[in-house]
């Protein structure tokens, strides 16, 4: 029960890594608030988690992360629902690419970064402010990439949204450290979500022949990582990445 008594927000907590997440932090103790875009998947989501022995630990709340005016009204509701709010998991993202030359300038910038960068400043803004009207300190956990730290195919923007994010987090731990709020990103590998699984089962194996353990990652083992993140436990980590891939980022090659 290492989050007995926190209160979360989890963007794009209807799916995937987010989903994982707001499961986790229920059993370790906190209650959610699971806000996505997909009312309906979000509402069956919490519904699912309450149906484990939950009832009262978990709520959703539709927010599209692209509008400020929406995360504030999230981080308000979870406030309403739960008198507080303690972490935000700032998840939510979009992936997708094309080669560079072959960008239109605003469909294949504007979608991913509206959502993938502005989406986690929203974030770090909305709960930033809620944390110091409460003045009880706070943790901001957002997801990166590790597209974040590297160039890779067909990622120009979404590298750059979640190299935003790992910059965000680093100023977010500055400037916030004075009213008690952490800041901590985390840059997955692959991870076996809707992301991941929409591609063949040929290109899943590239991607899982990446990683050290030969297999994509479990979203439950990256909801492990944020969990801890997120607990009074992880007191030193602040302003900095914590990579989650599963060695990805460390090794170039096979030799065999
Ligand atoms: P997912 O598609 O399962 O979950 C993403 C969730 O975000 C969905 O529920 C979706 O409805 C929600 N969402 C999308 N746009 C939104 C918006 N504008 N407002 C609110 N919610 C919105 O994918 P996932 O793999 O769990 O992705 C979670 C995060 O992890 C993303 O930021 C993604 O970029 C990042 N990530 C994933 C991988 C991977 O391999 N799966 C690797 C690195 C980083």
């Amino acid at each position: 029960m290492r989050l007995d008594g926190k209160v979360a927000l989890i963007t794009g907590g209807a799916s995937g890594i987010g989903l994982a997440t707001s499961r986790k932090f229920v059993r370790e103790g906190a209650k959610v608030v699971i806000a996505d875009i997909n009312l309906d998947q979000a509402e069956a989501a919490a519904a699912a988690i309450a149906a484990e022995g939950f009832e009262g630990s978990v709520a959703a709340v539709r927010v599209n992360v692209s509008v400020f005016a929406e995360v504030e009204a999230a981080v308000a509701r979870a406030v309403e629902v739960f008198g507080k709010l303690d972490v935000i998991f700032n998840n939510a993202g979009i992936a997708g690419g094309k080669p560079l030359l072959e960008h239109d300038p605003v469909a294949d910038y504007e979608p991913i970064i509206r959502v993938d960068q502005d989406g986690v400043y929203y974030g770090i803004l909305a709960a930033g402010r809620q944390f110091r009207a409460q003045g009880t300190g706070g943790v901001i956990i957002s997801t990166s990439s590790i597209y974040g730290e590297q160039a890779a195919e067909l990622s120009f923007t979404y590298s750059a949204a979640k190299a935003a994010v790992i910059s965000f987090t680093r100023s977010a731990a500055y400037e916030l450290a004075e009213y008690g709020v952490r800041a901590v990103a985390i840059t997955p590998g692959r991870v076996g979500t809707p992301i991941i699984n929409q591609f063949s089962e040929e290109l899943k194996a590239v991607f899982a022949s990446e990683q050290l353990r030969n297999k994509l990652t479990e979203p439950e083992e990256i909801a492990n990582v944020v969990a801890f993140l997120a607990s009074d436990e992880a007191n030193v980590i602040n302003g900095t990445v914590v990579s989650v891939d599963d060695g990805y980022s460390v090794f170039k090659q096979r030799l065999d």
